[in-house]
């Protein structure tokens, strides 16, 4: 199913309960959980939800994004997120789940968001699918399992819940490529004269400009990063560029794209980008 179908779905009253929703980057999962939970809960006309500005539309904000200094709250409106450095915990799923047990406090149903459905524990998984079996409640209830791929969560997970896919990632936007290129362009060519190792940490920082690092699972930061070294071979003074130099920011290139796997095991998105430019510039 894609999300016009189901937002359909939750005008219509008929939601499936648990709903996953993979694909798409980080914030297009939440821009999509926020979209979904308002059309819930709004109080608008079944065919105007989410109008966006009833008083449960303007409450349902991700948690710390309030702007002006002002933190929208909603009771019926919850986000679970990873509390652990690599795992969202047993005890975290089941103090949300502790709140599913009670009626709205405001709005006609509640919806429960898990950031990072694919960060679960299997102790944690487990407790969220026994709730999900439990007779239902007399309010309607919804889950919302965030997660970049559907394949991540448990399959007996998965087969309690509705699948919807959000698209793939999104491509590398060349706009954001520019400014990281000439950046790390600038430092790699400060270290080939100079050979001050401080311009090599210039062109890791440069590097890690592209931002978004924060989310281990996503690709999107290391396809930037390697679009930049690629873009830098065009920038770099003196062109055509030695075919020495050549090989080693190809090289580079790949070895970033194929970085995301080192960040799952716990690696610093810093410390990987310093050790690779070191390994292909030095
Ligand atoms: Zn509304």
């Amino acid at each position: 199913m894609n999300l016009p179908a189901a937002l359909t779905s939750a005008r219509q009253g008929r939601l499936y309960p648990a709903v996953i929703l993979d694909g798409g980057d980080v914030e297009t999962r939440k821009r999509a959980a926020l979209e979904l939970a308002r059309t819930l809960l709004c109080e608008a006309a079944p065919e105007a939800r989410p109008c966006g500005v009833c008083r449960h539309c303007r409450r349902i904000v991700w948690p710390g994004s309030g702007t002006g200094g002002t933190t929208a709250f909603h009771p019926d409106f919850q986000v679970l997120e990873r509390d652990l450095k690599a795992s969202t915990s047993v005890d975290a799923t089941r103090e949300l789940l502790r709140t599913a047990q009670v009626s709205p406090f405001e709005a006609r149903g509640q919806v429960f968001v898990v950031a990072s459905a694919e960060s679960l524990t299997g102790e944690a998984a487990n407790a969220l699918l026994k709730n999900l079996e439990e007779p239902h409640v007399t309010s309607p209830r919804n889950f919302l399992l965030l997660a970049p791929s559907r394949l991540d969560l448990l399959p007996t997970l998965r087969s309690r819940s509705l699948a919807v896919f959000l698209g793939a990632a999104e491509p590398v936007d060349p706009a954001a490529v520019e400014p990281l290129a000439r950046s790390f362009t600038a430092a790699a060519t400060a270290y080939a004269t100079s050979g001050a190792p401080i311009y090599l940490l210039g062109a890791a920082a440069a590097l890690a400009g592209a931002g978004g690092w924060e989310d281990p699972r996503s690709g999107r930061p290391w396809a930037l990063a390697a679009a930049a070294v690629l873009r830098s071979l065009e920038l770099e003074p003196g062109a055509p560029v030695p075919p020495g130099l050549r090989r080693a920011r190809l090289a580079l290139a790949e070895s970033l794209l194929e970085s995301p796997a080192l960040r799952l095991r716990g690696i610093a998105a810093d410390r990987i980008l310093e050790g690779l430019v070191a390994r292909h510039l030095a």
